[in-house]
């Protein structure tokens, strides 16, 4: 149907894959601009996509856009993107739209948008003048008397007392005090720029040099001074007329200690960073700095790749490897190929770095056909720092408590040198399992099939996939034995067997639980440095990132089962996260060491940690995935269907599967298979793992199969999500 009325397709967040027809309202409108529309009851906010003169509905039955904000939040480069990820990822483009918008636009709180205070003393403001407020008015006084001492910010007079708006109204009235907007000092106190080494400066000549789209794989040691290569870089982008430059790295590395060395090297530049620990306020404003062009510098984590930088001349992915660049649920997009093709659609270069790279990027970079720069950093930039020596200790049964001899006695060593220990283990709660001897129950979670963790300091089980909580038993249900005892080790285990140890030491456990803020990392830090600490007892949480000066000793406890799973990428990760745990040990002039317990001290993965050659490992594994015709050889993507009721997501999973079959000769379908965790949160899951020699073909067939998946009858009582290119199973 045609007419001459303007019709604007807006893209909204509903799980169906197509545009929304609307009527403009009187205000002007462009495309990229978000607009609050009626939708069902509700008021909702979408984004214009495109404007048409036609509509399949009869513009007697569209309705008005109930307003248009000015602000236009994409442009067309971010449309093509957001367009490009929508049909690789097989997500519907409003979703994928509104997935990107920063989520304070689409509560639309925008008009509520608020700074925070910060209040100062005006001359009126003395000791005199509080002296003379009546006695009864005390809380005025302290309120005066904090700003007097020194510039307060609303959060700390928030503190002080509990009705201090009131307080503020009447100082204000007396002109003793003022406001002003507060913004967090920085400390932009002049460092010194070290002179760079002939790696370093060949790897910025080789990227500086060819001009357009270039992928640089810059494969540097840990310590081996990327970080220095990235400021230079940068350096030389932002002489250049206008212009700003990205860096991605994983949430745990965006750390103040990094943030703060970029602040110092560009004192005159203007730095924003995004990332989860922002409110939604301080994110939307630094997002509005980048869309401007105001930031030069840009920081943050992978959703930032959607961050709208109109004059972006370089985007730097640090720990390119990283599993949290890749989102988990939703838009499971990868940031780092997005980055990529984002880089190549406005033709500019893209540098990834990292000690271990992804067997995705170490193939691309070192292949025949040349597809990246490939850039090494073989020497630590700090003078006389040494690369670890890692050993593997045997563990058995007769290891008492986990921790082997060797490790007790290095440890020792340790604390007669002043020195410091991390103990590596990657879990978490204390002894994952509660068990009965006699008749071998386990505590199960009822709506999962996983075990439910003990959790000793609170004295409750928990399921760490679903959130269930519930009191500890202390009775077997199934024998009424009386003696239950928790299965393996656990970080706090660890840290009680170790406290008994070493009762003189002092030991501190970090992991998810204690390391959730930012200020308390930064806190981990100071400690660190200030040598308050001997031991550390770890999680992933601790294997990359942080620069521990006296730190010279790593013993990873429990790596075993890293080695033997069905995650065809469980030693990749496992490697990457040993590589980086050992770059921790000895990085300024002492030598460190490094003790891996495990059963089986003649796996490949540690032929490569010993000589600390990333390249033997990686050829090892890419034999077996080349063999396997598994990424990088191959392609990848999971369907994953959840229900309440377990036949209608059998049902639907084996419809889901001769679909697929039917559809191309030239992709493999796998039987459907339980996920390791079948029941999660009360819903029975299947998965479906396809897989083709080409991307070509694979996406042929995903586009296809979307289509049948969406309309098949059932699709409404299972939830289904695809994922291309999993990085987890
Ligand atoms: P990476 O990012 O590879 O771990 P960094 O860039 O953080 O390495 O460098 C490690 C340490 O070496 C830092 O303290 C850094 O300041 C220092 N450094 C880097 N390059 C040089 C250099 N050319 N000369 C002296 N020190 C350097
Ligand atoms: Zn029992
Ligand atoms: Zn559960």
């Amino acid at each position: 149907m045609s007419n001459k009325q303007q019709i604007l397709k807006v893209a909204i967040n509903v799980p169906i894959h197509r545009l929304f027809d609307y009527l403009a309202n009187d205000e002007s409108f462009s495309v990229g601009q978000y607009v609050t529309i009626p939708f069902g009851r509700r008021k909702i906010i979408g984004v214009i996509y495109s404007v048409s003169f036609h509509s399949d509905i009869h513009p007697s039955k569209l309705k008005k856009v109930i307003n248009v904000d000015p602000e236009i939040i994409f442009d067309e480069e971010m449309f093509k993107l957001l367009n490009f990820v929508s049909e690789y990822y097989h997500y519907p483009i409003g979703q994928t739209i509104m997935s990107v918008v920063p989520s304070r636009l689409k509560k639309n709180l925008n008009q509520l948008r608020k700074f925070e205070l910060i209040y100062q003393a005006t001359p009126k403001l003395t000791n005199d003048f509080i002296n003379q407020l009546p006695i009864r008015q005390l809380r005025i006084r302290k309120v005066a008397e904090a700003i007097l001492n020194k510039d307060t910010r609303q959060s700390d007079l928030m503190k002080i007392v509990s009705n201090w708006t009131e307080c503020i109204e009447q100082l204000e009235a007396f002109q003793c005090i003022k406001s002003k907007k507060y913004e967090p000092a920085i400390d932009f106190s002049k460092v010194d720029k070290p002179i760079l080494n002939s790696e370093q400066k060949k790897v910025i000549k080789d990227i500086l040099e060819k001009k357009g789209y270039q992928a640089s794989l810059i494969f540097g040691i840990t310590g081996s001074g990327k970080t220095e290569v990235y400021l230079q870089l940068i350096e030389n982008f932002l002489n250049n007329s206008k212009s700003q430059a990205l860096i991605l790295v994983p949430e745990i590395n965006l750390t103040p200690q990094l943030e703060n060395r970029f602040h110092k090297r560009f004192p005159g530049k203007k730095l924003v960073s995004l990332h989860s620990h922002l409110t939604d306020v301080e994110r939307l404003d630094n997002w509005r700095k980048a869309k401007s062009g105001v930031a030069d510098i840009i920081i943050g984590t992978r959703l930032a790749i959607f961050t709208p930088i109109p004059f972006l001349k370089v985007i730097i992915i640090d720990e390119e490897h990283d599993a949290s660049f890749k989102q988990q649920d939703g838009l499971r997009y990868h940031a780092r190929d997005v980055a990529m093709v984002r880089a190549k659609n406005i033709n500019i270069p893209i540098v990834l770095g990292t000690a271990t790279p992804s067997l995705e990027s170490w193939h691309n970079a070192t292949r025949i056909d040349f597809k990246y720069n490939f850039l090494k950093l073989t020497q630590r930039a700090v003078k006389d720092a040494q690369l670890p020596e890692v050993r593997t200790v045997l563990v058995d049964d007769k290891t008492k408590h986990g921790i082997s001899r060797l490790l007790v006695d290095s440890i020792n060593e340790r604390l007669e040198r002043k020195e410091q220990s991390l103990i590596f283990i990657n879990r978490r709660g204390f002894a994952p399992v509660l068990f009965c001897p006699l008749c071998s129950w386990t505590s199960e979670c009822k709506k999962c099939s996983t075990k439910l963790v003990v959790h000793r300091k609170t004295n409750r089980l928990k399921c760490h996939h679903c959130g269930h909580d519930q009191k500890m038993i202390s009775q077997c249900p199934s024998c009424d034995n009386l003696n239950l005892r928790p299965l393996g080790l656990g970080t706090q285990k660890i840290e009680e067997v170790l406290n008994s140890f070493f009762p003189k030491a002092t030991i501190l456990r970090v992991d998810r639980d204690t390391t959730r803020s930012k200020k308390s990392l930064s806190l981990l830090y100071e400690r660190m440095n200030n040598r308050d600490i001997d031991i550390l007892v770890g999680t992933q949480m601790l294997a990359k990132g942080h620069d521990f000066p006296f730190l010279t000793l790593v013993g990873v406890i429990d790596t075993d089962n890293a080695l033997y799973s069905p995650d065809f990428r469980a030693p990749e990760k496992l490697f990457s996260q040993l590589m980086q745990v050992s770059g921790r040990s000895g990085r300024s002039n002492i030598k460190g060491e490094v003790l891996i317990q495990t059963a089986f001290p003649n796996n490949p993965v540690f032929d490569g940690l010993k000589k600390h050659d990333y390249a033997i490992f990686a050829r090892s594994l890419l034999n077996e995935r080349k063999q396997m015709n598994l990424p990088p050889f191959g392609f990848t993507a999971i369907l994953r269907v959840e229900a309440k009721y377990l036949k209608y997501a059998e049902r639907f999973i084996n419809s889901a599967a001769k679909h697929a079959e039917s559809l191309s000769n030239s992709v493999i379908v796998y039987d459907p298979v339980r996920p390791s965790i079948e029941k999660l949160k009360g819903f029975e899951r299947f998965q479906l793992f396809v897989q083709a020699d080409a991307r070509a073909d694979l996406q042929k067939l995903l586009r296809k199969w979307v289509i049948y998946l969406r309309e098949y009858p059932l699709a409404n009582r299972v939830k289904w999500s695809l994922d291309v290119d999993p990085i987890e199973f």
